[in-house]
């Protein structure tokens, strides 16, 4: 009998195809990702939704998701308005449309 992790487990390939969507970019802040130095997030938290689809993963440089852990969407964007003295704060996957919001929009209805 296996007794399943409650945490993410995100393959190799998983993040392959992550970071190519996102052109290995930072899907928060647009920086270029270099090497091995980034972070997979789950857009809405694993803690919340422990769904590891790709359109609820996303590449981030190490500082985004520092900041990010498990904080929602708008709970995050809040504190990039604030650290960019900016009224909103477009995150770069929103610029480049390379989430499908319709899939993001799902899990963040059903996981509040
Ligand atoms: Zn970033």
């Amino acid at each position: 009998m296996t007794i399943r992790a409650k945490r993410a487990r995100v393959s190799f390939r998983q993040r392959e195809v992550v970071l190519d969507m996102h052109g290995r970019k930072c899907a928060y802040c647009g920086i270029d990702i270099i090497g091995k130095n980034y972070h997979i997030d789950h857009i809405v938290p694993f803690s919340k939704c422990e769904e590891n689809d790709v359109y609820n993963l996303v590449p981030t440089c190490v500082s985004c998701n520092m900041i990010k852990k498990d904080k929602s969407l708008e709970e995050f964007r809040q504190i990039m308005c604030k650290k960019a003295g900016m009224k909103d704060y477009v995150f770069e996957f929103e610029k480049t449309n390379k989430v499908d919001v319709s899939v993001l929009s799902y899990y963040q209805a059903i996981y509040k």
